[in-house]
């Protein structure tokens, strides 16, 4: 389907915070590829905290008739969110993910080059977005004996397990061409492995479907045939995940397990300014920096760009266009090998303008 597209029209919603420093230089490092591919044109939308304390809703409808009706994919800043509980106000991430149906959310995670680790992990993470505990179906009521009761359902559905598993079991596939292709040797995983993340031993009717409707993708497809098939109960994952990360190449999990082991995976590697993601569905994708608004550092021009910059070669390569994301992957790879132009989270002194630079020249 990438071939056939003559523009590319994206979505760009910086939302709140240093969403707004580093988005443009996702926007710079895609339209730096120039006719590597089709003439990209970028629409900015409004959403977040600061829209809605402006106008009353923090996911205008026009955001999302656009994104549905104009956009080939988009791109998400970050959105800070009060501490306290305000009245109409909710997450516009949640309800983009809602509306647009991106039932995935996959976080790769990899040492970073250049850094003196002695594992190198490099690892991808499929979280399924769109049950699980997620439904928010809890109930609280009094108990005779004076005390109370807080009771959550927890919605896991075939469908939903499978959808999320054959977008594993594709990114799997993917990676091993990938490695096929590449002449580096240094590759942690020889074979593409996907390894099914579960709790089944306790919850064994939830659990026990996720599990089972992922592996029967898996082995129901032929072309998934050259993967390897693995479980892991979530307790023990996290701590090999710990011990031992270069163990794993493609995790796929429930939502809630999904959550957590993605941030635990993202400590590994030494700053979220660095961790990219991309919301996916089957017909719209959306990258999207791990990290959040950082009001800590607003302002300063000191934000990492380069989540920002990765999750924009992630979003095309889910568009298709797998080489001229790699040139991002690469021209990013080579500056913090270079480890020349660093901002003060990876101990630099650079700024984020600086950083950008530093990357565009390389594309
Ligand atoms: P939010 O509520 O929006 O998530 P937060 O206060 O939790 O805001 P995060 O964005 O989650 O902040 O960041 C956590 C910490 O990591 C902060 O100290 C922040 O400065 C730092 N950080 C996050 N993103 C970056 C980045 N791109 N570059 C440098 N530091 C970052
Ligand atoms: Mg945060």
């Amino acid at each position: 389907a990438a071939l056939k597209r003559t523009a590319l029209r994206i979505g760009m919603i910086p939302a709140d915070g240093i969403g707004r420093e580093v988005l443009p230089a996702a926007q710079m490092a895609i339209e730096a590829l120039g006719s590597a591919i089709p003439k990209p044109t970028f629409i900015p939308l409004l959403a977040g905290w600061e829209e809605f304390q402006k106008r009353g809703k923090a996911l205008p409808d026009e955001t999302v008739q656009i994104l549905k009706n104009e956009c080939d994919g988009a791109m998400f800043g970050a959105v800070s969110s009060p501490s306290h509980k305000v009245e109409g106000y909710s997450s516009p991430i949640v309800a983009l993910r809602k509306h647009l149906d991106l039932y995935a959310n996959v976080r790769p995670v990899s040492s970073v080059p250049g850094q003196k680790v002695d594992k190198i992990v490099d690892m991808v993470i499929v979280r399924e977005n769109t049950e699980c505990l997620y439904v928010k179906r809890e109930k609280i009521s009094d108990l005779p004996n004076g005390g109370k009761i807080a009771i959550a359902e927890r919605q896991i559905t075939s469908t939903a397990s499978e959808r999320i598993g054959k977008m594993a079991f594709e990114i799997a596939l993917r990676r091993g061409q990938e490695r096929s292709e590449s002449t580096w040797e240094g590759w942690a995983h020889a074979q593409p492995k996907v390894t099914i993340i579960h709790k089944s031993n306790v919850l064994s009717v939830t659990d026990g479907l996720f599990r089972e409707s992922v592996r029967k993708v898996g082995e129901a497809d032929p072309r998934y045939k050259g993967i390897k098939i693995e479980e892991q109960i979530v307790d023990s994952m996290v701590y090999r995940l710990f011990r031992e990360p270069e163990y794993f190449d493609v995790c796929v999990a429930p939502n809630l397990y999904g959550d957590i082991i993605s941030d635990g995976a993202a400590a590994l590697v030494g700053s979220l300014g660095l961790v990219p993601s991309v919301n996916a569905g089957d017909d719209f994708v959306m990258g999207e920096p791990v990290h959040g608004s950082a009001p800590d550092i607003e302002g300063k021009n000191i934000a990492n760009p380069i989540a920002s910059i990765r999750s924009a070669a992630l979003l095309l390569s889910s568009l298709g266009y797998y080489g001229p994301a790699a040139r991002i992957t690469s021209a990013v790879d080579r500056v913090l090998l270079e480890g020349k132009h660093m901002t003060p989270d990876l101990g630099g002194r650079s700024t984020t303008t600086d950083v950008t630079e530093a990357v565009l020249k390389l594309i």
